[in-house]
């Protein structure tokens, strides 16, 4: 018997292999609802998910096994994704052409001298995420679009925050890349952008309710947080959960957050090694989600908010991604506020929160608050491991020091403390059942 701690997309993948492979595999999840940081919340007449979710296309096998899991209930989705700037939306990635059309002549002139003087694009010791995407666009350009965007998203110096940080993104954008895009079009850069994905019906959440389906509710245990990992002899041994349930096994995969997952070690691991998954930082997202009365906000996937003043830095439309997520004459935008817990928007209450992102939307003019028909919050706890050029070193330690535990697997974005996406999970959990068949 395989047992899984945790019931987000990890867990979920992982039991959806095992089910297909034909071994008997149950999932332990404390809260009262599967799918974890990537799940779809009924709200009245509306369906919202938590965060602007997406399938990307990245991964062939994984894409065929979600296809294959929902059926008919999924469809691909068309629709860009910008920047708004100064009461412009800018197209994302940038094109040259869009930019000049749309940015303040002197900041144009700016940024081509830079992007032009060889001494802009060379700055770039020591490589961190500042760095590179200094290098990539010039110190203004980057500043403007992405560095401002990317100290809220990830609340660290950024100078100290490894290029893994982007995920690809910067992957590719020198000034020739940047012009080459600019000048084949918008197909291009559509697809350069993921601007084409699939989506299910109704909301991200579909395909974890498929799996949980299709694996039997039997093998999925609610309300189950665990309270400690045992270990002996360099071997799992099993598991506890609060209220005292004891759990024996041999064979453990965890998708558990990589600091919990070493507190929770019985016995304890040794002090640096504790000492070093604690130094391991997750950013939290609050989201404020806001019906409003008009059939459409805008037609973007998403909308990118670089703006220093605003202190959220991306607005999705669920409608956008599925008609089934509001009614027609009416949508719902939702905003994410990137956080660390001791911060003011983490302590916030729900009012105060809701309140200052009516005001910031209003005062950018994206609405008038008189359109607001209802408004709700959701926490997203360690949605974002934060990679530090310092956080490689911890991060070895504590793996290093799990991988001499016989029998315990690690999968999940928290688990591995890695930018993961829901493809890179399955793929993850694929290869990870395939060896044990
Ligand atoms: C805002 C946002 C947007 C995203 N957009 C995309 C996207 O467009 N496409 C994409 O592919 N991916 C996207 N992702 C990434 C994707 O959501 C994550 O990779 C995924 O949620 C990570 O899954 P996980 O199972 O590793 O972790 P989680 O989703 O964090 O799940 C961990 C689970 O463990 C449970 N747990 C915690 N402690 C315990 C305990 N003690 N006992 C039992 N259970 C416990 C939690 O309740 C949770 O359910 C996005 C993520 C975010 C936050």
């Amino acid at each position: 018997m395989m047992h899984v701690l945790g019931g987000g997309p990890a867990g979920l993948a992982v039991l959806y292999y095992a089910h297909r492979a034909g071994m008997p595999a149950r999932m332990y999840e404390a809260a009262s609802f599967i799918g974890g940081n990537a799940r779809t919340i009924e709200w009245g007449d509306f369906r919202y998910d938590s965060g602007a979710h997406r399938l990307h296309h990245k991964d062939e096998e994984s894409l065929r096994d979600f296809l294959t899991i929902l059926g008919d209930e999924v469809h691909v989705v068309d629709a860009p994704s910008q920047i708004y700037l100064d009461g412009h939306f800018l197209d994302f990635p940038l094109s040259p052409l869009d930019l000049l059309r749309k940015l303040p002549k002197p900041l144009l002139f700016t940024i081509a001298r830079e992007n032009l003087s060889r001494r802009a694009q060379s700055a770039a010791a020591p490589d961190s995420f500042e760095s590179r995407a200094v290098a990539a666009y010039g110190p203004t350009l980057a500043n403007t679009v992405l560095l401002n965007y990317s100290r809220k998203l990830w609340g660290v110096e950024l100078s100290d925050l490894d290029p893994a940080a982007a995920g690809g993104r910067l992957k590719g954008l020198d000034l020739k890349t940047f012009l080459l895009e600019g000048l084949r079009g918008a197909p291009a850069r559509t697809r350069h952008l993921d601007g084409s994905f699939h989506y299910p019906r109704l909301g991200i959440g579909q395909l974890f309710d498929c799996i949980a389906a299709q694996a039997g509710a039997e093998n999925i245990q609610l309300n189950a947080r665990v309270t400690a990992i045992e270990h002996k002899d360099n071997q799992i041994g099993g598991f506890e959960l609060e209220g005292g349930e004891h759990i024996t096994c041999h064979e453990l995969c965890s998708t558990l957050p990589l600091g919990l997952m070493i507190q929770l070690l019985r016995p304890a691991a040794p002090e640096v090694i504790r000492a070093a998954a604690a130094r391991l930082m997750f950013r939290h997202i609050r989201l404020v989600v806001l019906a409003l009365d008009r059939s459409s906000f805008t037609s973007n996937a998403s909308v990118y908010v670089p703006d220093a003043g605003a202190s959220f830095t991306r607005i999705y439309e669920p409608k956008n991604r599925s008609a089934a997520m509001a009614p027609a004459d009416k949508t719902a935008i939702v905003v994410e506020f990137p956080c660390f817990s001791h911060e003011l928007i983490w302590r916030m209450s729900d009012d105060e929160l809701m309140a200052g992102c009516r005001r910031q939307l209003e005062d950018m003019g994206l609405l008038h608050s008189t359109e607001i028909l209802d408004a709700c919050e959701l926490r997203l706890f360690n949605a974002y491991p934060v990679p530090q050029l310092s956080t490689q070193r911890d991060l070895r330690a504590v793996r290093d020091y799990l991988t001499g535990i016989r029998g315990l697997h690690i999968i999940g974005r928290g688990a591995e403390f890695r930018y993961t996406h829901i493809h890179d999970l399955f793929k993850s959990a694929r290869e990870f059942i395939s060896g044990r068949v």
